[in-house]
Parts: C-alpha cells; structure tokens; sequence
C-alpha cells in the first residue's frame, strides 16, 4: 500500500464519524501522490503526512450561560490547534447549530495549507461551538460570548493562538469575546483578529474574504483568456463573505444575480442591491423575503436553487457541501467558465471532479478565500506595532497576496505536471512550506 494511502486508512480508523475530515484530507492527500512520490522513503521516515494530519492540541469544553429567561443553557465548544510550524494558530471561530469536533477538524487542517499559501507567518487551527446566535437577543450573545472565552482564554495568545470570526461570528461577538479576554488577562493584544476599527480592527478585515475571493479569481480569469467585466455571478450565503464578494464583483465590472440563506435564495436579474442586502442581512438580521419585498426586480424563492441559474461565474460563499454533483451538471450545461469558493469546501468532491472534467475553471477555497486570514494577518501585525494603516494600504496589499496566491498555485500544478489543475497546486503549495518548517523543526 502507498504511503499516502496508508496515513489516510490511518487517519479513517482514528477519527470515527467525521465525515467531513475525512473529505478534507482525503482531497488533500490524493493530490500531493506526485510529491510524494518524488522522496516517499523521507517523507515516511519523518512521518510528515501522520504530523501533518493529526492535530498539535484540540480542546474540549463546555460552555454554561443563562438566557433571557433566567435559565441555564449548556454548548460544547472546540478549539482545535491543528498546527503551528509556521507561525501561532490563526483560524476563526464558528457558531452555528451543525459545530462538532469533525468539521472544526476539517476547518483547521483546510486552514493549515490556506495559511501557508498567503506568505505570512500563521499556523493553523480553528474553533466554535453548537450556539446558535439566531434569535437570541444581544444580552444572550454577550452572556455566551464571555463565557466561551471564560474557558479559552486560556489557551491562546498573540503569539501563541489568535482566533477570529467565520459563520455566526461576526465584529459583535467578536467584540464581546475580546472584552472578556482584556477583562481575565489585563492585555490589550492582538489576541483576537476581526476586531471592530475602534478597538484595533483593521481596515479591510470585515471585506476581506470577499473582496481577495474576487481578485484571485480575476487573476484565474486572466491566465486562461478571460476578463471579470460584463460577467454574470451567481453567488450564494447571505454572509460576511457573499456581500463583499457581491460588492467587490459589481465594482469591477460584473452583474451579480443571486444570493441565498439557509431558508431560500433571491434571484435578481437587474443586479443584487448590496446596500439593501446588507440592511437586511447585517443591521436587520432577518429573512430574505425583506430584501425581496424592497426590490422589485428580486424574486425569492424558497429552498435551494442558486446554482440552477445561467451564470457565467459561480461563487458558493456559505457553507459546506453546498454545491452538489446536479449543481455542477446544471452549471456546465448553462456555459458556466468559473467556480471559486468562498466559504471553506462548498463544493462536494464528485461536483469538483465533474466541473473538472467539463473544462470549468476551479479555485479552491484554501487559495480563493484566504483574504480573509491574510488580512487577519496584516491586523496582527499592526496590533504588535500599535499601528493603523488606511484602508488603501491594506487593500493594496490583499490584491498583492492573493496575486502571489494565484502564481503560487498555478506554479506548483505546472511544475507538478497538472497545469491549469488549482485545487491541486493549492494542496501542493502550501505542503511544501508547512513541510519544509516541520523538518527544519526536528521531531516536535
Ligand atoms: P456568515 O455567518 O456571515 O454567513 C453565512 C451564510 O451562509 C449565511 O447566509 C447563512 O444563512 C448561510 N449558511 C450557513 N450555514 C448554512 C447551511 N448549513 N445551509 C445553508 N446556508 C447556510 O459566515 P461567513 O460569510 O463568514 O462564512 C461563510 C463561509 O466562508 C464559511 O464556509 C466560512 O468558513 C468561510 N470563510 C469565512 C471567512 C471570513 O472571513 N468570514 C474566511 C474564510 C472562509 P443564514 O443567515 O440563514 O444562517
């Protein structure tokens, strides 16, 4: 049995029932074979792959808080410090109903190769919880929000673990989380990033991931003889990441036609109204159907369903697996040129093989969506210096990083002998690095 193939049954027998993990480093391993197979006795001896996929730390703990009606309600809660041969743990924090130890597993390891692909010196982890933020009124919030840190506080540092927001958490909890942690530890660091510009956010960090998921994918255009202007996108989530995508992609110069949640989704021939989506979805935090019922040109539709309109490009900003084999199909059929994805594995492994195979350009996540963490980064570093940089600053040097994202990827599926193949050179890309520091490391 192959090396490769003998760390992913190990990886299987050792992480029952999740799923998810499994998926993560199954597309991982499968595209570092050629790697491998250059220097399979080394890489065996130093048992790189068993390292690198079995997390440093993960911890696990509960989280007790009392709601609005005086009662006690109890979440568990992870934090997985997957690995930090190239710089503290850097992955955000999720909140959402479906959180379990596998999925906070699978975003770490994902995180591990994204981090390494921005250039920066981040390792790799990610944490989160089964609270579900929706409904619950901002006391509720606050109460889980100090709790939660009450626990992990600690175990990470800003030199040591500097989480950050992903689904359910956004600058408000982040905000909470980061007042609780100054209130236990006395430490105005850079412990959190996604922080609010009043206390040490940077500019640039809310739009981040959106805005980078926008310029690698100009860049893919460009390589293969397209241009963004005058495209049609269809964009799902309703999120952080799907309105600044959504922002970004009419800025320059596209039309995008839709967006979704986990109710329904909006079609919007005439091109969505980001001002009103973000009333709706940021301020108001309520349903879809109140965009809709603002805009005429909208019309909402219940269920899923994004992906069945004619695009040019598509771009799935809200979850995982969310993007499914007959979605592929529909989008192929209807002369879709582009796939990038701007949450963390929204496309199914069979959906990526079929786009694949019917010629669709396709960026993964952990290159497509890594503006976000990059500019997390970039909030690090201004916290350790005091310092606050514009807002053209920081941009300018996202385009620079997901530029230098984009060339290393397409570089590494070239010299691999797979051009054009980005969800692979991602993979490989970012190995190399995280490897090379895990030897230079010794055994730890
Ligand atoms: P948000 O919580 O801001 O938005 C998530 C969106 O996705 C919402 O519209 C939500 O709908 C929808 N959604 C969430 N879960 C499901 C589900 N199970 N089924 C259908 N729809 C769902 O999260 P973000 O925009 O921050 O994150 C979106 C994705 O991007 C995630 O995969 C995240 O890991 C990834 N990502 C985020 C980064 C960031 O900087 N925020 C960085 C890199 C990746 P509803 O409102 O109904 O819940």
């Amino acid at each position: 049995m192959s090396y490769v193939d003998e760390v992913y049954e190990r990886v299987i027998r050792e992480n029952p029932s999740q799923p998810e993990f499994h998926q993560a480093v199954h597309e991982v391993l499968d595209s570092l074979r050629p790697v491998i197979d250059r220097g399979e006795a080394a890489y065996r001896r130093d048992a790189i792959l068993e390292r690198i996929t079995m997390p440093e730390r993960q911890l696990l703990f509960r989280v007790p808080w009392v709601d609005d009606s005086g009662s006690v309600q109890v979440n568990n809660a992870f934090r997985v410090q997957f690995s930090s041969a190239i710089g503290p743990y850097k992955g955000g924090i999720r909140l959402h109903p479906s959180v379990n130890l596998g999925i906070i597993k699978f975003l770490g390891f994902e995180q591990v190769f994204k981090n390494a692909l921005t250039g920066l010196p981040i390792g790799g982890g990610k944490g989160g919880s089964d609270f579900d933020p929706k409904g619950k009124s901002d006391r509720e919030i606050m109460a889980f929000c100090q709790s939660f840190m009450t626990e992990l506080h600690k175990y990470i540092g800003a030199d040591t673990d500097v989480p950050a927001g992903d689904i359910g958490t956004g600058a408000r909890e982040i905000g909470y989380m980061y007042g609780q942690y100054k209130r236990l530890t006395g430490l105005c660091s850079g412990v959190l990033t996604g922080k609010g510009i009043a206390c040490g956010g940077s500019p640039v960090r809310r739009e981040a991931t959106g805005y980078g998921l926008l310029y690698l994918t100009q860049e893919m255009l460009k390589a293969n003889g397209h241009q963004l202007a005058g495209k049609t996108i269809a964009i799902s989530g309703a999120g952080n990441v799907a309105i600044y995508a959504a922002q970004k992609a009419q800025q320059l110069g596209a039309k995008v036609i839709t967006f979704s949640d986990s109710a329904g989704w909006i079609y919007d021939p005439e091109g969505v109204d980001v001002a009103l989506l973000r009333r709706v979805k940021e301020e108001r935090r309520t349903s879809l159907t109140a965009y809709a019922a603002e805009r005429s040109s909208a019309v909402y539709h219940e269920g899923r369903g994004v992906f069945t309109v004619k695009c040019d490009i598509a771009l799935p900003c809200a979850t995982q697996n969310e993007l499914l084999l007959c979605d592929a199909k529909a989008l192929a059929a209807n002369g879709c040129i582009a796939v990038a994805e701007g949450a963390n594995m929204p496309v199914t492994a069979e959906a990526a093989e079929y786009l694949s195979g019917s010629g669709v350009l396709f960026a993964p996540g952990k290159a497509a969506n890594a503006g976000g963490v990059a500019v997390s980064a970039l909030e690090m570093s201004q916290n350790a210096q005091r310092l606050h940089w514009t807002f053209e600053e920081v941009d300018n040097k996202l385009q620079n990083i997901m530029s230098g994202i984009f060339t290393a990827i397409d570089s590494a599926a070239r010299e691999y002998g797979m051009p054009g193949n980005y969800a692979a050179g991602a993979n490989i890309a970012g190995f190399l690095k995280v490897a090379a520091a895990m030897r230079e490391q010794g055994v730890v």
